[in-house]
């Protein structure tokens, strides 16, 4: 037995791995990660690590000699180049070439690559001093430029934009945020959140321009100096973050000729169009975990986990949907937002709490049933609503605006 072969050692792959052995998969489990780190959290990548307080080894979901108690290879600092299906003289169903002239046979094999951030391509996109955030050694070299500048500029104001923008702040640098939208967010959240979390970032000293395109980074000697808007200023900087997004790896997935569309397309039960493969986390699309209809991909912690879950059942013969409900948080600096379910669609909002304390939620309804719920420094709505939305319940509109109100969800 060849066992099962994880291309990519992030949250989905190392979850997928260590489900696997939960769900009593005795056979060889390698992870192959090109990073040189074993499987690691990213989330704090743009919070509590760029503050310095938490350190890379942190960062690890296990130490070595877990993965080496739970008979999983890890294979850091290595790539798969190219996947052979089919076997040919072997039994097995295909084999992995690396980068370094290894070959890996597999039985199974999952597909866990993640992405890469979206590439500015602009003027200037290449000078000392421009920063993205995915990875650790992104991290360490952000890390490291913001010892030396005062002065940053964040491009995008997503939520890696707007976490990394809050650490900088916290760190008394002087902060502008540069946003193409004319709100923050706007594909995710309602204006109630974007307005009130643009507000949040101005009172805590970050400069926030919205309905702003960005022309160029300019500088000196190979290093940045500024960031010019589509209207012609230029707004100083020596450390430009850029946060406009993330771009799933297909490389893979195209070579081997599975279906994709702006991710690797899989089904609930995590299989690619060649059902012999899996996929899960950042690189795939799927379909819609609440309603079943459409493709989505949900870059997140929950989603990684989950659907890797589903992709080792699928591995071991026991195949269930992907339908668990989306969460997702996002802290930054001391504004706590934490979100369930999917804000699409949606025909009504409901404030609860009051955007000047701080502490509100909006509660997204369609056709007057509960989708999305969003909470900022309220975790009780949130969890009350989130196990409304995963139990397939809803929490009647009247009454969420009354804070003296009990919510009391219903079928
Ligand atoms: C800065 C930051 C902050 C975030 N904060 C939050 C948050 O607060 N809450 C939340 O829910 N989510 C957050 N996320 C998103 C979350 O971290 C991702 O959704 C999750 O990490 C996705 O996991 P993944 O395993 O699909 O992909 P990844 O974590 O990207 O892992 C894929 C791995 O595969 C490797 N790989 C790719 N191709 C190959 C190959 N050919 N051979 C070998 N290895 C390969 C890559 O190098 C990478 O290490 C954040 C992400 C970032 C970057």
């Amino acid at each position: 037995m060849s066992g099962t072969l994880i291309v990519g050692g992030g949250q989905a792959g190392a979850q997928a791995a260590f489900s696997l052995r939960e769900m009593g998969y005795n056979a060889k489990i390698t992870i192959v990660g090109s990073e040189p780190h074993p499987p690691y959290q990213r989330p704090p990548l743009s919070k509590a690590f760029l503050t310095g307080s938490a350190d890379q080894e942190s960062l690890h979901f296990r130490k070595p000699e877990y993965y080496v108690n739970l008979g999983v290879d890890v294979l850091c600092s290595r790539r798969v180049i190219d996947i052979e299906l089919g076997g040919g003289a072997t039994d097995m169903a295909g084999i992995a070439r690396l980068n370094d002239g290894g070959v890996k046979g597999f039985d199974n094999l999952m597909l866990a690559v993640g992405g890469r951030p979206r590439r500015l391509d602009i003027p200037g996109a290449h000078l000392a001093g421009v920063c993205y955030l995915r990875t650790i050694a992104d991290a360490v070299k952000l890390l490291d430029v913001l010892e030396q500048g005062a002065t940053v500029v964040v491009i995008g104001g997503g939520f890696v934009g707007l976490e990394a923008a809050a650490m900088a702040r916290r760190r008394n640098k002087h902060v502008t945020v540069v946003e193409v939208g004319d709100r923050l967010l706007s594909r995710v959240v309602a204006s109630e959140v974007s307005n009130f979390l643009a507000d949040a970032h101005i009172r805590r000293g970050t400069n926030v321009l919205l309905g702003c395109g960005v022309t160029a980074i300019e500088g000196e000697c190979e290093r940045v100096g500024g960031v010019r808007l589509s209207d012609g200023t230029l707004i100083p900087a020596d450390v430009v973050i850029v946060g406009v997004g993330m771009t799933p790896r297909l490389d893979l997935a195209e070579s081997l000729g599975l279906e994709t569309a702006d991710g690797i397309v899989v089904d609930a039960f995590a299989r690619t169009s060649d059902p012999r493969i899996v996929a899960a986390g950042d690189c795939t699309v799927m379909p819609n975990p609440m309603t079943g209809v459409g493709l989505v991909r949900l870059e997140s912690v929950q989603n990684a986990v989950d659907q890797a879950k589903v992709a080792a059942a699928t591995i071991v013969g026991r195949p269930y949907a992907h339908t668990s409900l989306p969460w997702f948080w996002s802290n930054q600096g001391d504004i706590k937002l934490q979100m369930a379910g999917l804000a699409e669609g949606y025909d009504q909002t409901v404030l609860r709490g009051s955007t000047s304390s701080e502490k509100f939620s909006v509660f997204y309804y369609k056709d007057r049933r509960l989708v999305a719920v969003h909470a900022v420094n309220r975790p009780k709505d949130y969890m009350l609503a989130r196990k409304a939305l995963s139990q397939g319940m809803t929490v009647p509109p009247e009454g969420v605006a009354d804070e003296a109100a009990l919510l009391v969800p219903t079928a």
